[in-house]
C-alpha cells in the first residue's frame, strides 16, 4: 500500500506546486523509494487535448496516449517515471464518469449527489496503482477556496481519513510576500490560506513558503505556531535560476526529511543526489551558447512549447553549452522574407501545431534551413512543413499542401502530400477514425514503433533500428511520394513497422536536417537528453563556430 502526498496550494496561483512535486519526487527517489505522481485538476474540460495552447500550454501526451495536463511533463523530467492516462484527472472526467454510470443505472436509481458519488469517484481515481509504489504523490490543482476545487478537497479528506493513521500528509504551497516599505515578510496570507483548508478539514503537515526573501528563524516560528505544523515542517522555496536546481534547493531546505518525519520513517535512507548534481554542474559550468529559433505559432505563451524548450535545454547540458531560445511567429513571414528574421540563427526548430495559419510562414522557415545549411529539427506539423516544401521545391510537386488546409467541399487548392489519416494499426488491431468524429481523443495518439533505416543519420543518432516514440497527429505524410521525394534527396529514415506511415525524413546532402511525425521533446529528461536534441545542439554548436 502507497503512502499519499496531498500538494495543494494557496495565496495565488502559479506557485510552483508541480516543480514542488515533481523535486519531491525526484528526492524521494534519491532516498530509494519508488514514486508516482498525479494530477487533479478541478475544471471542467474533460481533458486538456481541446483546450487552445494559448490557454492552457502544451498538452502533454503519454505512452498510452492519454492528452493530459503539462504538469505530467514535469513529474516524468524529473522522476524519469513514464506518466500514465491514469495519472491525470480533471472535474469534466469525473463528473462525466459519474453521469455514464448513472445513466447506465450502476448507482441503482439512487440520487446522485457530489458527496458521496463525485467523492468516491475522485477517491477511486486517486487509489488507482495504490500497491505498485512506495509513494503516491497528487497534485491538487488551482488554490484552496476556488468554487471547483471543493469535490476534490472534500475527496482527498475523506481519503487521508479511509486510510490508517499516517499512511496520507498534506503538503500546503504558500507565498510570503516582502513588504520593501517596512522590509518584513509577512505571514498573514499564509494564516488565511491555512485557515481555510482547516474549514474544509484539512490540517497541513508541511507548508512550503515561496519567498523572494530568506525566511527569518523568527517567522517561521511564527508561521508554525499559527498555522499548527512543526518548525521543521516549514520549508522556504526561493526563486531559481533553472529549474534544475529544485531538488537540490528543497533538500537544503529540508523537505524531504520533514515529508520523511510526517511518516515518521526512521532512520530515513541516506539520498543519493549525484544525478542532481551532475545536471547542476552542466546548468552552471558552460562553454558557449547557441541561439535556436522556434519558428512556431503559438510564440505568445512559451508554456505552449514547454517540453519543447526543455528538451533544448536538454541538449544544451548534453554539450555543455546554454541553448538561447529565440520564439519567431511564423505568420510575419507573411510579409516579409524569412531570411530577415532568420539570419544569425544557429538552428532552426519548427515545432507542432494545428491549423493552416502560419504554415506558409513555417515552409519559408524549412527552406531557409534548407538551402542555407542550417540545423533544422521539424517535429510533427514542422516535419510536415519540410515535406510540403521539399515537395513544391525540388521534387516538383509545385502545388503540394496538407489536407488539413482543404476544408472546403469540391475546392482543392493543394495536392494532398500531406493527408487526412483515418485508419491505422495500434499492438495488433485497427484504428478507424471518421472526419466528423468528436474532436477530443480522436488523433492518433501515445507510442508507437518506428524502424530507421540502415545508414541513415537518425539511426546513427539513436544508436538503434527500432524506436518508440509518443504521436499526437490527424494527418500523415502519404507514403505515396516517397518515390518522388526520395529522388530529390529526402530519405524516408524511419518508417512505421508496416511501412505505410513515415515517420521521420532527412534531407541526405545537408548538415543535419531531420523532420519526425512524433514529439521527441516529451521523453527528454535533464539528466538523459533526449538523442534527437542532443545531436541537434550538437549540429548547432559546430554550425556556430562555423559562422
Ligand atoms: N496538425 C497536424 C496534424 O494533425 C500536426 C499536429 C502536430 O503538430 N501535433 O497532423
Amino acid at each position: 500500500m502507497a503512502r499519499y502526498i496531498f500538494i495543494t496550494g494557496g495565496v495565488v496561483s502559479s506557485l510552483g506546486k508541480g516543480l514542488a512535486s515533481a523535486a519531491l519526487g525526484a528526492l524521494l527517489q534519491a532516498r530509494g523509494f519508488s514514486v508516482r505522481l498525479r494530477k487533479l485538476d478541478p475544471y471542467l474540460n474533460v481533458d486538456p487535448g481541446t483546450m487552445s495552447p494559448f490557454e492552457h500550454g502544451e498538452v502533454f501526451v503519454t505512452d498510452d496516449g492519454a492528452e493530459t495536463d503539462l504538469d505530467l511533463g514535469h513529474y516524468e523530467r524529473f522522476t524519469g517515471v513514464a506518466a500514465r492516462g491514469t495519472d491525470s484527472v480533471s472535474s469534466g472526467r469525473i463528473y462525466s464518469n459519474v453521469l455514464e454510470k448513472e445513466r447506465r443505472g450502476d448507482y441503482l436509481g439512487k440520487t446522485i449527489q457530489v458527496v458521496p458519488h463525485v467523492t468516491n469517484e475522485i477517491k477511486d481515481f486517486i487509489a488507482i496503482g495504490d500497491d505498485e509504489v512506495d509513494f503516491m504523490l497528487c497534485e491538487i490543482g488551482g488554490t484552496v477556496g476556488d468554487i471547483e476545487g471543493l469535490p476534490f478537497f472534500e475527496a482527498i479528506r475523506q481519503f487521508s481519513h479511509d486510510k490508517p493513521r499516517g499512511q496520507c500528509i498534506f503538503m500546503h504551497l504558500t507565498l510570503l510576500p516582502y513588504m520593501a516599505a517596512s522590509g518584513e515578510l509577512k505571514t498573514k496570507p499564509t494564516q488565511h490560506s491555512v485557515k481555510e483548508l482547516q474549514s474544509i478539514g484539512i490540517a497541513p503537515d508541511i507548508l512550503v513558503c515561496r519567498s523572494e526573501q530568506p525566511i527569518p528563524d523568527k517567522e517561521r516560528e511564527k508561521i508554525a505556531l499559527f498555522c499548527n505544523v512543526r518548525k521543521g515542517a516549514v520549508v522556504a522555496a526561493y526563486d531559481l535560476n533553472s529549474i534544475y536546481e529544485a531538488p537540490l534547493a528543497y533538500h537544503r531546505e529540508g523537505l524531504d526529511q520533514a515529508v520523511l518525519d510526517a511518516f515518521a520513517i526512521h532512520p530515513a535512507p541516506r539520498p543519493d543526489l549525484r544525478v542532481w548534481d551532475d545536471v547542476a554542474d552542466r546548468i552552471h559550468n558552460v562553454d558557449g551558447t547557441v541561439n535556436v529559433a522556434i519558428v512556431g505559432k503559438y510564440t505568445q505563451l512559451e508554456d505552449a512549447y514547454k517540453s519543447i524548450k526543455e528538451a533544448l535545454s536538454h541538449g544544451g547540458m548534453a554539450n555543455r553549452v546554454k541553448v538561447n531560445v529565440s520564439w519567431v511567429d511564423a505568420e510575419i513571414f507573411d510579409q516579409d522574407d524569412a531570411a530577415a528574421h532568420l539570419e544569425g540563427f544557429h538552428a532552426i526548430l519548427v515545432p507542432g501545431g494545428f491549423g493552416e495559419r502560419g504554415t506558409e510562414g513555417k515552409i519559408k522557415a524549412a527552406q531557409f534551413a534548407r538551402t542555407r545549411d542550417i540545423p533544422y529539427l521539424g517535429i510533427c506539423l514542422g516535419m510536415q512543413m519540410a515535406v510540403i516544401e521539399a515537395a513544391r521545391n525540388v521534387a516538383g510537386v509545385s502545388t503540394a499542401g496538407s489536407e488539413e488546409f482543404d476544408h472546403e467541399a469540391g475546392k482543392k487548392r493543394f495536392e494532398p502530400v500531406v493527408y487526412h489519416l483515418k485508419e491505422w494499426v495500434r499492438g495488433n488491431a485497427k484504428v478507424k477514425r471518421k472526419h466528423t468524429d468528436d474532436k477530443g481523443g480522436t488523433m492518433r495518439l501515445g507510442a508507437y514503433d518506428a524502424v530507421l533505416a540502415e545508414g541513415s543519420r537518425v539511426a546513427g543518432i539513436y544508436g538503434t533500428p527500432a524506436i518508440d516514440e509518443r504521436h499526437r497527429h490527424r494527418y500523415e505524410v502519404d507514403v505515396k511520394y516517397r518515390e518522388t521525394l526520395e529522388q530529390a534527396g529526402l530519405g524516408f529514415a524511419g518508417m512505421s513497422p508496416d511501412g505505410r506511415l513515415p515517420e521521420i525524413v532527412e534531407w541526405r546532402d545537408h548538415p543535419w536536417f531531420v523532420g519526425v511525425q512524433f514529439h521527441p521533446e516529451l521523453k527528454s529528461k535533464p539528466f538523459a537528453p533526449h538523442p534527437l536534441f542532443a545531436d541537434f545542439v550538437r549540429a548547432a554548436v559546430e554550425n556556430s563556430r562555423l559562422v
